[in-house]
């Protein structure tokens, strides 16, 4: 099919959809609209987020989503379940192929539940098996009361280690307040302070000292590469299972960017991700794992997780579908060429980014330099019609809130056709608005770290200049709503 008339199919369901929508509830129908306008007008630089295409955001939309289906495909704890079977399998199955993986459990909602999946599959698997035989018990049900006291102190004294938050790790890897830090004893590395690189060494002397069962490695805001064959080796040194998150990177893992010992999966004992950012697929997560874990990641749902949702399932089988096609590969490299474009529109604009560069899809920019907080860079920028959020660098003088930097990322306007170019001209407009900049006062008078001033008509400038590129390189080219 060609994609004209692609697109005026996709027109015609978002049209009639709409309307059937309007019928029940006409403000839910106007908002959906209102977020189509309001995606297509700002430049999207959210280092999380990108555009699924309309194949992926349809399938969402079925009566899957009014099935029950707990348990495992051919295994379930409901009746007639053979179509959401099909689904599974198929998503499953292009999950495998697609990265190489000997087995993929596509039943997480979310990232978080990906790794809530893993963590409690290697507590079953490292310390509940080997447990039982010990006790000479064949299953939980034999225990006594005694022998899950001893269990229980058994699982509560693992240990944890993943990436500090500050350098670019995501909650989820033993953060304090999160419950992956209450349910492990934990400790974090961190990267090298001059250079603001991972430091394997670092990693493997913490290894070394702390023993840990989990060494967590992959990241939501560190803009580098990071070798896995390498974490591996630290890991099996000490006896750790190696857990991947490659939440954000999945897309640079599907489209080859990242292979040898840069690609996690067949370096990990299990790699989970989320389905939605790089990957570019519908809003949800994803285990892959070597065999001697599939069938302790196999009782994620009931275990951890709630019910399948098979209509999300079945908009990742056609996510994934899309990423096994060769043109993904050459979206994957230009997330990876893009970035390093926009980089180079910040340096030679004299702009400080963490680590100096990138070799990934993610820019972390300093904007100390332009005397502001990442809390006022970010709304100065939204003013402006550029879509980024805040983030800590490295021994963040303004701490998680405020913060000294914003990330960004370039899945997203990359789906809608950016190239070098346009990247350059991005960097570009936005070191208009953060050098016209300038930080404000409380009411009280005194500096404030959250709002600012910016110059008289710099961001209706800027939104023009963006609009100009948003207008050349439009989001879903062709669809187009009454
Ligand atoms: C985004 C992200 C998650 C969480 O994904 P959700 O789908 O929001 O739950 C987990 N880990 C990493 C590394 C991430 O970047």
């Amino acid at each position: 099919m060609t994609d004209a008339s692609l697109s005026q199919l996709t027109s015609g369901a978002y049209e009639q959809a709409l309307k059937v929508i309007e019928s029940v509830e006409p403000r839910i129908a106007a908002a959906t609209r209102q977020e189509l306008a309001d995606q297509r007008g700002s430049l999207k630089l959210i280092a999380s987020e990108n555009y699924a295409s309309p194949a992926v955001l349809l399938t969402m939309g079925t009566w899957f989503s009014d099935k029950y289906a707990e348990g495992t495909v051919g295994h379930r704890f409901y009746a007639a379940c053979q179509n959401v079977d099909t689904v599974e399998a198929l998503a499953a199955e292009h999950a495998r192929e697609l990265f190489g993986a000997p087995y993929a459990y596509v039943q997480p909602h979310s990232g978080i539940d990906a790794n809530l999946v893993a963590f409690w599959s290697i507590l079953a698997n490292r310390i509940e098996t080997p447990a039982l035989k010990k006790l000479g018990a064949k299953n939980v049900n034999e225990l006594t009361e005694a022998d899950w006291e001893s269990l229980r102190h058994e699982f509560g004294n693992q240990r944890l280690l993943g990436m500090s938050l500050d350098a670019g790790g995501h909650l989820t890897h033993g953060f304090r307040p999160n419950i992956s830090g209450k349910m492990f004893h934990q400790q974090q590395y961190g990267t090298d302070p001059e250079t603001g690189l991972l430091d394997y060494d670092q990693v493997a002397a913490k290894a070394r000292e702390f023993k840990p069962l989990v060494l967590v490695a992959g990241y939501s805001a560190y803009p580098r590469r990071v070798n896995f064959a390498k974490m591996r080796e630290i890991a099996d040194e000490v006896g750790a299972v190696l857990m991947v998150d490659m939440a954000h990177f999945a897309g640079l893992v599907a489209g080859k960017v990242f292979s040898g010992d840069e690609d996690p999966v067949p370096h990990a004992h299990i790699t989970t991700t989320t389905t939605h950012k790089s990957l570019r697929g519908p809003r949800g997560g994803m285990v892959l794992a070597q065999e001697e874990f599939a069938a302790d990641v196999d009782r994620g749902c009931p275990m951890v997780l709630g019910g399948p949702l098979s209509h999300m399932m079945a908009a990742k089988a056609v996510a994934f579908a899309e990423a096994r096609r060769p043109e993904f590969q050459t979206y994957a490299q230009a997330i990876a060429d893009n970035a390093q474009s926009l980089a180079e529109g910040f340096l030679k604009r004299d702009a400080r980014l963490v680590t100096g560069g990138t070799d990934n899809h993610i820019v972390l920019l300093d904007v100390s330099g332009f005397g502001l907080t990442g809390r006022q860079a970010e709304s100065a920028l939204l003013d402006a019609g550029v879509v980024t959020n805040r983030n800590s660098i490295p021994s963040d003088p303004n701490g998680a809130w405020y913060t000294s930097g914003v990330r960004l990322g370039t899945p997203a306007l990359t789906t809608r056709g950016f190239g070098h170019e346009e990247f350059d001209r991005v960097a570009e407009l936005m070191i208009e608005v953060l050098s016209n900049t300038q930080p404000g006062t409380t009411k009280a008078g005194e500096p404030s770290k959250a709002s600012y001033v910016l110059a008289d008509g710099v961001a209706e400038r800027v939104q023009a200049g963006a609009d100009e590129l948003l207008d050349k390189n439009p989001l879903y080219p062709g669809l187009e709503l009454s």
